[in-house]
């Protein structure tokens, strides 16, 4: 059975903790935007200069870009050999993304399975985010308060040193969380008139969000 699963929250909700968590046990491909964008920032192109003032400012870059940006990174996966879903992580964030992932998806066979929305507070994720720690290399994140690496400031994989985003400083992510209610928000109504949402309570410690997204999983995919 093929999975394609969005997950939906705020910033800091733990989406990314989540997806990886679920990735490996039902080999599923995970698509994050926020990722996507980073990597552009990080070529230093014209166009990733212009995408790091608008995340700097915790602001959404525009809906024809990332839709582009992941139609192009959607079709490279789909085609590979033994595909058998994929995760959509921070997108879509917007209404017309949602009604253009469903085109992107028809193109290519696809269709959304679920989309399951972790609910967290703003108090909740001001705190994570200001305690969140990413490998460069491989992108495990980590959290200083909840799931501190082994050794201080070092990947447990791979040794590499961590880093913090620019946009997770406090008033950034006040910002990010306001732009969510104010954007993003709608598509929960807008997945629950088509029966596609499945929620629960993120406000919990990492290990008991996965667990509460593993067993919504498990029930989808029986
Ligand atoms: P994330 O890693 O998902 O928190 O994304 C980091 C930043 O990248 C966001 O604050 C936005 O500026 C931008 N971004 C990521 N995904 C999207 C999207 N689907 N639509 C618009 N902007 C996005």
């Amino acid at each position: 059975m093929v999975l394609n699963l969005i997950f939906l929250g705020p910033p800091g909700a733990g989406k990314g903790t989540v997806a990886q968590a679920v990735m490996d046990k039902y080999k599923l491909v995970q698509i994050s935007t926020g990722d996507l964008i980073r990597a552009e920032v990080a070529k230093g192109s014209d166009l990733g200069k212009k995408l790091s003032v608008i995340m700097s400012a915790g602001q959404l870059v525009s809906d024809s870009i990332v839709s582009e940006m992941l139609k192009s990174e959607l079709s490279k996966l789909v085609s590979k050999k033994g595909f058998s879903g994929v995760v959509f992580d921070g997108f879509p964030r917007t209404i017309p993304q949602a009604e253009m992932l469903n085109g992107i998806l028809l193109s290519h066979k696809q269709k959304l399975t679920s989309v399951i929305y972790i609910e967290s507070s703003k108090e909740k994720v001001v705190a994570r985010l200001s305690a969140r720690w990413t490998c460069p290399k491989c992108k495990k994140v980590y959290n200083t308060l909840t799931m501190p690496p082994k050794k201080s400031g070092l990947c447990n994989d791979d040794n590499t040193a961590l880093y913090q985003r620019d946009d997770d400083k406090p008033e950034t992510i006040s910002k990010r969380y306001d732009v969510f209610i104010e954007k993003t928000h709608p598509l929960i109504e807008f997945y629950e008139k088509k029966g596609l949402l499945k929620r629960y309570d993120g406000n919990v410690p990492p290990k008991e969000s996965i667990a509460e997204a593993e067993k919504i999983i498990a029930k989808i995919a029986k």
